[in-house]
């Protein structure tokens, strides 16, 4: 299977998920191998490869996927003491699944890369 084709097979729940949060635009689902104890990952419903497919006419899916992001954070109740949201891009970004992703970590002191 090419692996974006996972990330399409749960949002049309072909294969199973944890999924958290649906509606028309995007899915919502917990990481399979989870690197926090919250870590949620976040996909449009439609087909993007990675950040390099924004445009014009599609950039409003970004600000959907990140309002999405923070009302997940709260119904966790890890927006006080905070979370990180991270998109990976591409080989040096460290992307392994070719389906435009975020991530929404949180549940402890995450490590800093700074
Ligand atoms: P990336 O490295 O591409 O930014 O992140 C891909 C993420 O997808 C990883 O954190 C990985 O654990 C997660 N993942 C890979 N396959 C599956 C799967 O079949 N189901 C779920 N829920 N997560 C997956």
């Amino acid at each position: 299977m090419q692996n974006q084709l996972i990330f399409e097979n749960i949002i049309k729940k072909k294969i199973p998920a944890n999924i958290v949060y649906q509606d028309e635009k995007i899915t919502a689902f917990k990481d399979i191998q989870p690197k926090a104890p919250i870590h949620i990952l976040i996909v449009p419903n439609f087909f993007m490869a990675s950040l390099n497919d924004i445009n014009k006419e599609n950039k409003w899916i970004m600000a959907h996927m990140f309002y999405i992001a923070v009302k997940i954070a709260k119904k966790n109740k890890i927006n006080e003491e905070g979370y990180r949201i991270i998109i990976n891009c591409n080989k040096n970004g460290g992307q392994e699944i070719n389906y435009l992703h975020m991530h929404l970590l949180g549940g402890e002191k995450l490590k800093s890369f700074s």
